[in-house]
């Protein structure tokens, strides 16, 4: 691994069992990567009570299995970079990626998003970059002394809820999970859910599962998952899945997909698999275009 000035050889997006795969794959390989996810590796690892078709493993409970991950990729040294991408961008020759605050650039992507679990509320893609937001430390400043909405997907987000409420008036706090913790006088945390955003070419509210709109001069939708046309315009999908070819390769070159996000069966053993495959294919790309 690198520092932020480097282009990497290769970043992968997305910390569940194909990107463990293609993570530990680079790493045999000498490549200069950039593993981005969260270190709590994956939320469909860990929720998996018992798992009878990992070879090797037989009645391996999810818990489990996370920590045979996080012990593996410990033990092979590999860093996780905590972030969301929010945005990938070709560069002619190679690929500029957001997260967060961070710019990263890198000759191949490999996407192991797993599936989206959340849709996108109606009114978000239309007013995204009018008042939707999905990066609080990109777009928290344009707010000051602003109200806003926070819909929320994991705990893992609170803390840049927590942020936004430093720089907001007031924050309506809307999780779509149970048990949301406190986070501060400002932020108001409400039952119900969000229905959708409302504005004539700039988010003016938000609309509630109760009927009711709150006005708000902006919306972050902070989420597991983006959703595959936000993240990589022009990546070509097939019924909602990300399409590959037996390489794991996108139409996108330099672009590789593993796991639940090219589509079923939604198996660990086949996100482990095209993990492996992903990686074997990036290098062979490196290889092929430094000749
Ligand atoms: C309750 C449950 C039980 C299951 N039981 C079994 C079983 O017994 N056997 C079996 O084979 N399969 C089982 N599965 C399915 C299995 O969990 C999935 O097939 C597997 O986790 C897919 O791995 P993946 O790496 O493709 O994606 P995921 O595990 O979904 O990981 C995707 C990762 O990418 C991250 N990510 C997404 N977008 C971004 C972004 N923009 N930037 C950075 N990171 C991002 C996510 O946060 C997540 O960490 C089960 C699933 C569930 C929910």
């Amino acid at each position: 691994m690198g520092d932020d000035f480097v282009i990497y050889d290769c970043v992968v997006i997305g910390s569940g069992p194909a990107g463990v795969s293609a993570a530990l794959n680079l790493k045999i390989l000498e490549k200069n990567f950039l593993w981005i996810g969260t270190r709590s590796l994956s939320a469909k690892i860990g929720k998996a009570e018992l798992v009878k078709n990992y070879p090797g493993l037989p009645d391996v409970t999810g818990e489990e299995l996370t920590k045979a991950f996080r012990a593996h990729v410990e033990a092979m040294g590999i860093d996780i970079h905590e972030a969301m991408v929010n945005m990938i961008a070709s560069m002619k020759d190679h690929y500029g990626l957001t997260a967060g605050a961070d710019f990263f650039e890198a000759k191949t992507v490999i996407l192991t998003t797993g599936v989206a679990a959340a849709a996108t509320l109606p009114g978000e893609e239309p007013l995204l970059g009018r008042g939707v937001s999905y990066c609080a430390t990109c777009d928290g400043g344009l707010y000051r002394g602003k109200t806003i909405a926070c819909v929320v997907s994991s705990p893992r987000f609170e803390h840049e809820v927590k942020y936004l409420a430093g720089l907001a008036a007031k924050v309506y706090f809307l999780p779509t999970y149970k048990n949301p913790a406190p986070i501060a006088d400002n932020v108001e945390t409400l039952a119900a859910r969000a229905a959708g955003i409302e504005g004539e070419g700039r988010v003016s509210g938000v609309k509630l599962t109760t009927g009711e709109t709150l006005p708000v001069d902006g919306v972050f939708c902070l989420r597991e998952a983006i959703s595959l046309s936000t993240l990589l315009p022009r990546l070509a999908t097939e019924q909602g899945h990300i399409a590959v070819d037996r390489r794991m390769a996108t139409n996108l070159p330099g672009v590789f997909a593993a796991g639940d996000c090219t589509g079923r069966p939604y198996q660990y053993t086949k996100a482990v698999g095209e993990g492996n495959v992903a990686a074997h294919s990036a290098v062979e790309y490196l290889a092929e275009r430094e000749k």
